[in-house]
C-alpha cells in the first residue's frame, strides 16, 4: 500500500502534490517523493521519511505544471533503499516519463526471468519491471496503448499515474484492488489515491478512475477516458476500509467512517460480555469502538481512555518486532484513574502479528484492568496479502493459532472477530457486492496465478 498524486496544469503543481502527499500520510510513511515536469526538462526530489520533512529550498525547485508524488510503505518483497523511491523516471526520445504506482505485481519472478536485455534492474521493484516492459513496448504514437499492452502482462494490482510527454495518465487496474479518484483543479486536473487528498486542496466534486480504465489528461484541458480493458472481474480491498484509508475519505463509494463505524456495530449485536468500559485503539480503532459502544448494552464507550501520541509513525511499518513493541509502548498514553478497577473491553480495527494487543493488554493491567476482553471487527488474517502489504506469512498470529491460543498469546480475558460472512453482509448493506471484493487474507483464495 502507498499513496500516489498527480496534476497538471496547476500552478505550484509541486506544493499541491506536497498538500496531497500530506493528506495521504496514512498510506506510507517509509519514503516520500516528487517529479515535477517543465517542458522536457524534469525536477526530482525524494528521501527516506515523510513529506513534512522536505527542505523548502528542494520543494521550490520543484518546478513546472505537471507533477506526481509518491508515499512509500515497503511491501514484503522490497527493502527500503534509496533505488525503491518513487516516483521512477526515464527518459525516452529526450522526453521525462515518471511513474508513481500503487499497488502489487505478483508475476515479477516470471518477467524478469524472461527479460533477456541483460541490462540489471536498479531496484528490487516491481514497478521497475513493469516501467521497464512499458518502455519496451513504446510506440510514441500510441502512447496510451502501449501502457494498456503493457499492463496486461502483469498480474496483481495496480493503480498509477505516469507523466507522458504533454499529459498526465491515470490509470487503475481492472480489478480496482487498490482506489484512485480524480477532480478539476482549478484549470487542471489533481489525481490520488483517496478523495480526502483532493478535498485537502480544495477538490470536493470527483469521480473514480473506473476500474478498468486509464484517463488522460493534456495541457490543453482535454480529458479523455480508455474504453474498459481487462477481464471486469473486481477485487476490491476491503482493509481500506478496515484500516489503510482515512476515515474522511470515501472509498469504492463507500463513506470509510460509515462503514468502519457499522463494522463495530455487527459486531456488538451478538455479544453478551459484560464490562464497565468501552476503549478504542487510535487512529483505526475509533470508530469501530464507537459503533461498538452504541450497539452494545456493556460499559460506556470512554474515547479518551486511550490516546494515541502523533508523529510517532505507524508501528506496523517499523520493521522487527522489537521495534515494533517500543513503537506500542512509544505510540499509546492511557488514562490510569479511568482504567483503574474496570473490566474494559478494547476494539482494535484489525489484528495481525498481535504485537499492538499483547502489549496493550499488557499496560491495561499494569494500570489496575481487572478484565481485558478485545473485540475485532474484521476477521482474523490468515494468509498474506501479495497485492501491496507487508502482511508476511510466518508473522501472522491467525495463520496457525486458534481463536483461543490467540487469546491466550495477547492474555486477554476474551477475544472475539467479526466473521467473515458477517463482514460480508455489513459490506453488502453498503452497496458493495462481496462478490466484487478480495477476500485472499481471510479465506485463502487468492486470485493471481504466479
Ligand atoms: P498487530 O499489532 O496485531 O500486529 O497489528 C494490528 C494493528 O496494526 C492494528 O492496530 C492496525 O491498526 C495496525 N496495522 C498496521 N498496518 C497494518 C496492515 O497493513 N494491515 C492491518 N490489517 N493492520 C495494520
Ligand atoms: Fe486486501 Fe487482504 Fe486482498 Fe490484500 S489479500 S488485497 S489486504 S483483502
Ligand atoms: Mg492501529
Amino acid at each position: 500500500m502507498c499513496g500516489i498524486a498527480g496534476t497538471i496544469n496547476v500552478p505550484l503543481a509541486s506544493e499541491t502534490i506536497r498538500m496531497m502527499l500530506h493528506a495521504l500520510q496514512n498510506r506510507g510513511q517509509e519514503a516520500a517523493g516528487i517529479v515535477s515536469i517543465d517542458g522536457i526538462k524534469k525536477h526530482e526530489y525524494r528521501l527516506k521519511g515523510t513529506v513534512n520533512e522536505f527542505p523548502q529550498e528542494e520543494l521550490d525547485a520543484l518546478v513546472g505544471s505537471i507533477a506526481i508524488g509518491h508515499n512509500r510503505y515497503p511491501t514484503a518483497t522490497n527493502s527500503d533503499g534509496p533505488k525503491n523511491m518513487q516516483p521512477f523516471l526515464m527518459t525516452v526520445d529526450n522526453e521525462p516519463i515518471a511513474i508513481a504506482h500503487n499497488g502489487n505485481f505478483t508475476n515479477i519472478p516470471t518477467l524478469k526471468a524472461q527479460d533477456l536485455t541483460g541490462v540489471p534492474f536498479v531496484s528490487e521493484s516491481d514497478t521497475e519491471v513493469f516501467f521497464r516492459l512499458l518502455l519496451r513496448a513504446w510506440r510514441k504514437d500510441l502512447l496510451e496503448k502501449s501502457i494498456i499492452d503493457t499492463l496486461a502482462k502483469m498480474q496483481g494490482s495496480c493503480t498509477a499515474i505516469i507523466t507522458l510527454p504533454g499529459r498526465l495518465v491515470a490509470i487503475r487496474d481492472s480489478t480496482g484492488n487498490r482506489p484512485l479518484v480524480w477532480g478539476r483543479c482549478g484549470d487542471g486536473y489533481a489525481i490520488a489515491s483517496e478523495s480526502s487528498a483532493l478535498d485537502a486542496i480544495g477538490v470536493l466534486q470527483w469521480q473514480e478512475v473506473k476500474p478498468g480504465t486509464m484517463v488522460s489528461f493534456t495541457t490543453d484541458g482535454s480529458v479523455i477516458t480508455s474504453k474498459e480493458f481487462g477481464d471486469g472481474k473486481l477485487r476490491l480491498c476491503p482493509f481500506e476500509w478496515v484500516y489503510f484509508a482515512q476515515i474522511t475519505s470515501n472509498i469504492f463509494g463507500i463513506p470509510v467512517s460509515d462503514i468502519r463505524e457499522a463494522f463495530g456495530r455487527e459486531l456488538a449485536k451478538e455479544d453478551v460480555l459484560e464490562a464497565d468500559l468501552v476503549l478504542g485503539i487510535p487512529d483505526s480503532g475509533t470508530l469501530s469502538a464507537t459503533g461498538y459502544g452504541e450497539a452494545s448494552s456493556t460499559g460506556t464507550f470512554a474515547p479518551h481512555a486511550i490516546m494515541r501520541r502523533h508523529n510517532t509513525g505507524r508501528t506496523f511499518i517499523k520493521s522487527g518486532q522489537a521495534k515494533r513493541e517500543r513503537g506500542v509502548a512509544d505510540k499509546f498514553g492511557f488514562a490510569t484513574d479511568k482504567i483503574a478497577g474496570k473490566r474494559v473491553v478494547v476494539v482494535d480495527d484489525s489484528l495481525v502479528r498481535g504485537t499492538t494487543s499483547r502489549k496493550i493488554t499488557e499496560e491495561l493491567r499494569a494500570r489496575g484492568a481487572t478484565q481485558v476482553h478485545w473485540r475485532i471487527p474484521s476477521p482474523p488474517v490468515i494468509g498474506p496479502c501479495h497485492y501491496g502489504i507487508a502482511t508476511k506469512t510466518g508473522e501472522l498470529l491467525a495463520a496457525d493459532h486458534t481463536v483461543d491460543q490467540m487469546r491466550e498469546y495477547i492474555d486477554a480475558d476474551s477475544l472475539e472477530f467479526l466473521s467473515l460472512d458477517r463482514f460480508k453482509e455489513v459490506i453488502e448493506r453498503h452497496g458493495v457486492s462481496a462478490s466484487d471484493c478480495c477476500f485472499a487474507c481471510m479465506d485463502g483464495n487468492y486470485w493471481t496465478k504466479d
